[in-house]
This record gives C-alpha cells, sequence and structure tokens, in this order.
C-alpha cells in the first residue's frame, strides 16, 4: 500500500427518523431503563483518494424511504453531487448487506465494480428470504437486481476477510444480517473502522446491548467482540451505521454539505 491508497473518508447522512429505546434495542425491558424517544440517522460512506472513488453502500432509494415513512434530508446522488462526485467517477461500490437502506441507488453505478458478501447474496436469493420478519427489511427488486448482477458476473463476492481494494479491508461479521460486513479503510488520518450495521449506535457495542434486528444474536456480540478487537488493534475509529453521534463527533464539511457530510479520516 502506497500514500495513494489511503483515503479522505467521508459519512454522509441522508435521511433520519425518530424512533424510541424501546424499539431500538432488543429486550429493552431486560435493562430495567426508562424509554426515551431516540433518532436514527441514515448513512453511506465515501472513500476519496488519489487514485479512485469508492462507495460503502448508496443509501436507501428515496422513493422506497418516503414509502416508508423516512425523511430525506438530500437525496443520496444530490448528496454526491454537492460534493462533486458524478455516479460515472465512482470506480467500486461495496455492499455491506442487502438490506433496503443500504443498496438503493445501485443502478446509477452500472460501471463501478461491486463488491458484495456472498453470504448475503445466498441468505437473500434463498428460502428464507422471504419469511416476515427478514422480508421487511428488502426490497425484492433491489435483491433481484443485485442477483442477476451476480449472474452475469458483475460481482465480485466477498467471503471471509479479504482485501478488497488497496487501503480496504472486509470482515464478515453476520449478526445483523447473514453476512453483515465491516469495512477497514486506510484513512489519511489513520485507520476508519465503518461498522455499517454491525453496530447502529455506538451504545451497542459500548454497553454490550444487541439491536433489535438480527439474523443471529451471537452473532451480533461475537460483532461488537470483533470491532473491539479491530478498534484495539489498530487504534482505529469505529463509526456505527445509524448514530447520530457521527454527526457531532466528527468535523463538517460547512456550507451546503452542513449536517449532511462529516469527515471520518
Ligand atoms: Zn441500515
Amino acid at each position: 500500500m502506497t500514500e495513494a491508497d489511503t483515503y479522505e473518508v467521508m459519512a454522509i447522512r441522508y435521511a433520519t427518523r425518530v424512533t424510541s429505546r424501546r424499539e431500538a434495542f432488543y429486550r429493552y425491558e431486560s435493562y430495567h431503563q426508562p424509554d426515551a424517544p431516540l433518532r436514527m440517522d441514515y448513512y453511506f460512506w465515501l472513500l476519496r483518494s488519489r487514485r479512485r472513488i469508492v462507495l460503502v453502500d448508496t443509501g436507501f432509494d428515496p422513493e422506497v424511504g418516503r414509502r416508508r415513512g423516512r425523511t430525506v434530508l438530500v437525496e443520496p446522488l444530490r448528496a454526491l453531487d454537492r460534493l462533486g462526485v458524478r455516479p460515472q467517477d465512482v470506480a467500486h461500490v461495496i455492499v455491506t448487506h442487502l438490506h433496503y437502506d443500504h443498496i438503493g441507488n445501485l443502478a446509477a453505478f452500472p460501471r463501478a465494480g461491486l463488491s458484495v458478501p456472498l453470504p448475503e447474496l445466498e441468505f437473500w436469493t434463498g428460502p428464507y428470504a422471504s419469511r416476515a420478519q427478514f422480508a421487511e427489511h428488502v426490497e425484492p427488486a433491489e435483491v433481484a437486481e443485485l442477483d442477476a448482477a451476480w449472474r452475469e458476473g458483475r460481482v465480485r463476492t466477498v467471503d471471509g476477510d479479504e482485501e478488497i481494494l488497496p487501503g480496504i479491508r472486509a470482515y464478515l461479521v453476520g449478526g445483523h444480517s447473514p453476512g453483515q460486513q465491516v469495512t477497514v479503510v486506510a484513512g489519511d488520518r489513520g485507520p476508519v473502522v465503518l461498522a455499517s450495521d454491525a453496530i447502529h449506535y455506538e451504545e451497542e457495542m459500548e454497553r454490550d446491548m444487541p439491536f433489535a434486528i438480527f439474523s443471529d444474536l451471537a452473532g451480533m456480540y461475537r460483532g461488537y467482540d470483533r470491532l473491539r478487537e479491530l478498534r484495539d488493534r489498530d487504534r482505529g475509529v469505529v463509526v456505527a451505521g445509524h448514530d447520530p453521534v457521527v454527526m457531532e463527533r466528527f468535523p463538517g464539511l460547512g456550507g451546503d454539505l452542513d449536517g449532511v457530510a462529516v469527515r471520518l479520516g
């Protein structure tokens, strides 16, 4: 890896909603804490090196998000436009899992390389994807699109711990979704551990409080262990997938990106 393979890493917040602690954390009553409103923000991540532009997930399709009652702050493609990124400039899209809020808008990047966790493709095209507790979290048309791309050989499948591109490593942790991926990026300012939905909120990892939606509860706890390991090993910063604290903890980009994009590394 050379200096050209370190990245400016940004989180882009494109949508939001208000939920509650009781809804967000699995069996919240077991902690004997009061319920309270909880903001859930929606992000995707932009990596920019001297050589290439990479996206980690692509947010939800604005129409799909509105239908599901989410508040769109800025449509993902418009947010990229404000950052000076045109779809054709994106060299690679890394998918962390197949939930609707992570793979909408993929059709806007037909020429980009595409990396997807193999257990995700297998699960969401398999016999249990249509069962109610799973089906709720995906858009069948979007899964079908990825499935078609996979069959056409346009998808690079990721199955385990591996380098996706110089300076970008994938770790499959499962838990939240069968092939949930954590992505570690060599940031210009140090390693950035993009947890995606391995943790929605930092609190999950800090206090060992699983999120309410998962395919494997033990896998969620293993994911928290893995994130702590990655953080301690690399002295990296761990970035949760839906936590409003991300917008407070990291410097904003100002101007018309105020409240939309922050610099993670
Ligand atoms: Zn998500």
